[in-house]
């Protein structure tokens, strides 16, 4: 048993210091490695097995909306990089520079991409000509590297991988219409999928997307009440088009400008996931991310027939469209059950010969650690309904803890009070002024999350300067 505990005593816990607990979970859980190369990780098989599946999640509700894949290279020509003055500004803090080719310099320096919109426009540019050419609803699945100076595994890495949209419209109106889809497709994956309930918004000028004429952004509540921005989609009106030439005929014949947008979402949802839905145990997957749904965890697995009855459930249990494995290493049960709840693995089941005779097995929920006897004869079925049940509760679960941490504030004295003493959203009204949003960054080290597409009146003055309030904000501290 000391083996046992020793396991499990080894991550921090998060009451006590958060941010080692996130450390310390996606190590032991062997989700990441740290590299030679500050700020880059490899993402071990557990933590790949969760990209893949968000990955696959995310490109079936893509393609059902007529999203084609494509792939670009890694490198921008920097003379390609500066066409639009706001994206090149925006972006040139933290771009990384490919200065030789073997021995020789570069005629003209490379940029590893930080994000593809110049390498779209350029392609769109020459793919472009005439109003059958439209719409054009590329994505791409790749990694991007951002100099970033502080980096955590995940949340701020200097390479992650995410997908990259970008596409091309004849009107307006249809750029704004696929912008929105997006962001709406990505808020349900992250509610039905990732368990992870989301606030929809459009970001302020000031946290706007460098380029963009308009960002919308779903924001999600950590478990130490601090936000994460999850997914983004970004209307580019025409400014990229007019500044790399993307210009088609349309039906009378005239020339017109094109209308862009781009969305993305990244490695940073599998540190939502952990920040979300995690505990002192380690991980807690939901189960329709989780890469494993199931353990049967044998006991006394040398006796007799234990392990062919476990192997015969694993058989049952797949067929039932059941991610489910046997963990038949010769670790003690109790050092199985503390690696299951370390990595998070929604369900166990444990099965020793005196439930074989039973006719019975003992199965248990990562997340309340309920446990239920279940017959033999109608496990598959069980453990289906308990993932279905642990799924729902889940998103529950985040959403009253989100509920429970989001403030109301009227006036700038008890806005800062709420920011500095308890951690979460805190919805207060806004000028539209971007000095405001600089004070309350300055004074609290808060920023505007998002303008919700759910407004509220909470009253008519902005809580910073007392001017006439144009929008109801979510403020909050980031990661
Ligand atoms: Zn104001």
């Amino acid at each position: 048993m000391a083996k046992d505990k020793k396991f499990v005593k080894e991550i921090t816990s998060m009451e006590e210091d958060f941010a080692q607990w996130y450390t310390d979970v996606v190590k032991k859980a062997e989700l990441i490695d740290y590299t030679s190369v500050k700020g880059c990780m490899v993402i071990k098989p557990a933590g790949y097995a969760i990209w893949e599946n968000i990955q696959h999640e995310l490109d079936r509700r893509f393609k059902e909306t007529g999203v084609e894949n494509v792939y670009l290279p890694m490198f921008i020509p920097e003379s390609l990089l500066q066409k639009e003055k706001d994206h090149v500004e925006g972006f040139a803090p933290e771009v990384a520079w490919v200065t030789h080719g073997g021995m020789e310099p570069l005629q003209e320096r490379l940029c590893v991409r930080p994000t593809s919109e110049t390498l779209f426009c350029d392609l769109y540019s020459k793919e472009i000509h005439s109003h059958r050419d439209l719409p054009k609803v590329y994505n791409q699945w790749c990694s991007v590297v951002r100099w970033e100076k502080t980096t955590r595994p995940f949340l701020r890495s200097r390479e992650f991988l995410w997908q990259e949209g970008h596409t091309a419209h004849a009107t307006a109106e249809e750029a704004e219409e696929r912008t929105i889809q997006m962001l709406n497709i990505y808020a349900d994956f992250c509610e039905e999928v990732l368990a992870i309930p989301v606030i929809k918004g459009q970001k302020t000028e000031k946290e706007k997307f460098a380029g963009a004429e308009a960002t919308y952004t779903i924001e999600s509540l950590m478990h130490d009440g601090k936000a994460l921005q999850s997914g983004t989609s970004h209307n580019f009106g025409d400014g990229f088009a007019k500044a790399f030439g993307i210009q088609y005929t349309d039906k009378e014949n005239k020339l017109q400008y094109v209308h862009q947008t781009s969305w993305g979402m990244t490695t940073r949802m599998i540190g939502a996931l952990i920040m979300v839905h995690g505990d002192n145990s380690g991980l807690v997957l939901p189960p329709r991310i989780a890469p494993v749904q199931a353990v049967i965890i044998p006991i006394q697995q040398r006796k007799e027939g234990v392990l062919e009855t476990a192997q015969r459930l694993e058989a049952q249990l797949k067929e039932a469209g059941i991610r489910v494995k046997t963990d038949e290493t010769d670790k003690s049960p109790g050092f199985k059950f503390a690696e299951q709840e370390m990595r998070g693995i929604p369900v166990r089941i444990e099965c020793g010969p005196k439930d074989i005779e039973a006719n019975q097995a003992v199965v248990v929920r990562r997340d309340t650690r309920e446990k239920v006897t279940v017959s033999l004869d109608e496990l598959a079925q069980k453990v289906g309904e308990i993932l279905e049940t642990m799924q729902g509760e889940m998103l529950e679960r985040a959403r009253a803890h989100r509920d429970a941490h989001t403030y109301v504030a009227t006036d700038y004295e008890s806005f800062k009070e709420t920011i500095n003493e308890k951690p979460g959203f805190v919805k207060a009204m806004w000028c539209g002024c971007r000095e405001c949003e600089d004070k309350v960054k300055e004074d609290v080290q808060a920023t505007a999350r998002c303008m919700p597409f759910e407004q509220e009146n909470l009253s008519d003055k902005c809580v910073v300067c007392g001017k006439p309030a144009k929008k109801m904000v979510y403020w909050g501290r980031a990661y």
